[in-house]
């Protein structure tokens, strides 16, 4: 494949935007090579500039769970651009959405709309140390909740891939208050509490890990930490960023029956416009401004043209739970045929899947924790990355990250993908 106008339009963006992106992944640091720029994209496929036709297993990082232009979220979309694009007062779709999203997840009765997941944990954990009078919080190696300065400290996604989970410009003062655990470690994470009594917000992460690579929680883990916060008084977050309106209609918290105190939400909430969302019990979230003691605000926090796109997004999860299904069923036949492509070349690998998340790791060994993740083979994954890319399937730049399956995905899109997979594994290591 070409990638000369992708090439020209990168060495003019290095000029004015640093790295040439306008966030890390983006930019092919981890795999080498020049970023590809999109043209456009529809149902499963990407289209970019120098007329290559991909097939898209990023989904732009997780929002388009049903695929790229879905048409019922492009209508909203314009049909409320038309009335003007945002006011900075109440509009009734808020209402709606909200309203939509709290009747489709367990254990929340309030919600507020921001602009990311960034914003979205950043502002769950000022509600936790609010709401709690307490200063500290717990979060695991590898798990990323965006690039607030609380979370920078051994983050997952571009974080790691950069080899910079620690980032400056997070302050001492600030990072001591972040306390880290090592995910599926239940003893680990009581070690923590035992050491800081009383001191502790919230545990805050990813119920099931999609920042360094795929890594679904261990049985009892989710269980023991919902126990481990009742007992110390202690918040639990889950941060549904990306399993939220993906894994079920109801997140983690319905896929394994466990009940978090606050939930994030990001990524397909939006359906492809900038929002992020965070959520609890009213008594919890009635400490917010304008009527509780933690400010929390927004300009463009709940724009009309970002609340028409998540909520026909919604809508349409909402109205076609079947589409869960079939995700998951696409992803289950992908990782079988990736399986078979993989063992077929003797790859030592490893591929983690829970409903439509699914990622490989270049490592024999069991994946259950960022060492774990970080333990596999990088070479082969670069290998990887660029052969399936050569073949028209566009995977995440990164070994830490997760692929998301959308329904657009055609089981012959899978096929192609599988025997790209087989052809590409006889050039690993
Ligand atoms: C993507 C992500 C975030 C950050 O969301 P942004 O919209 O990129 O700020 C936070 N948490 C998780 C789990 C994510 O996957």
């Amino acid at each position: 494949m070409k990638y000369q106008r992708s090439s020209s339009l990168f060495a003019e963006a290095q000029k004015v935007i640093p790295g040439g992106v306008n966030s890390p992944v983006r930019a092919f640091k981890a795999v080498g090579g020049t970023p590809i720029f999109v043209e456009e994209a529809k149902g499963a496929y990407i289209y970019d500039v120098d007329g290559n036709k991909l097939i898209d297993y990023i989904n732009s990082w997780g929002p388009m769970i049903l695929g790229h232009a879905h048409e019922p979220v492009v209508n909203a979309v314009i049909e409320k651009a038309q009335k003007g694009t945002s006011f900075g007062m109440p509009t009734e779709i808020e209402t709606e959405i909200a309203a939509l999203a709290v009747a489709m997840v367990p254990n929340i009765e309030k919600i507020r709309f921001v602009n990311s997941g960034t914003e979205a944990c950043m502002s769950a954990v000022r509600l936790a140390r609010g709401y709690t009078g307490k200063d500290k919080i717990i979060k695991f190696a590898g798990c990323y909740h965006g690039h607030s300065d609380s979370f920078l400290i051994q983050a997952g996604s571009g974080a790691v891939t950069f080899g910079t989970p620690n980032s400056p410009g997070v302050t001492v003062g600030t990072a001591k208050d972040t306390l880290l655990a090592n995910f599926n470690d239940l003893k680990n994470v009581e070690e923590v509490i035992s050491a800081n009594k009383n001191e502790i917000a919230c545990i805050i992460l990813e119920p099931v890990a999609g920042n360094m690579g795929c890594i679904p929680p261990t049985e009892g883990f989710l269980e023991g930490l919902r126990k481990l916060c009742d007992d110390n008084k202690i918040l639990l977050i889950f941060d549904e960023v990306m399993t939220g309106f993906r894994l079920a209609a109801g997140g983690v918290q319905e896929l394994f029956n466990v009940k978090a105190d606050i939930v994030t939400f990001g990524k397909v909430i939006g359906g492809g416009l900038p929002v992020g969302a965070f959520a609890a019990k009213a008594e919890t979230m009635d400490y917010l401004a304008p009527i509780g003691p933690v400010y929390q605000a927004g300009t463009l926090s709940g724009n009309p043209l970002a609340m028409a796109a998540g909520l026909a997004m919604l809508k349409e999860l909402d109205e076609n739970r079947e589409i869960f299904n079939s995700i998951n069923k696409k992803t289950e036949y992908l990782h079988k045929g990736l399986d078979e492509a993989l063992t077929s070349e003797n790859v030592k690998y490893t591929i983690n899947r829970i409903g439509s998340m699914i990622s490989i790791h270049f490592s024999e060994e069991p994946v259950f924790d960022f060492t774990s993740a970080a333990a596999a083979n990088n070479e082969n994954f670069k290998i990887f990355f660029h052969g399936m890319l050569d073949e028209g399937v566009y995977i995440a730049p990164s070994a830490f990250e997760t692929w998301f399956i959308c329904d657009a995905l055609s089981y012959e899109d899978l096929d192609t993908t599988i025997a790209a997979c087989k052809k590409v594994a006889k050039t690993l290591k």
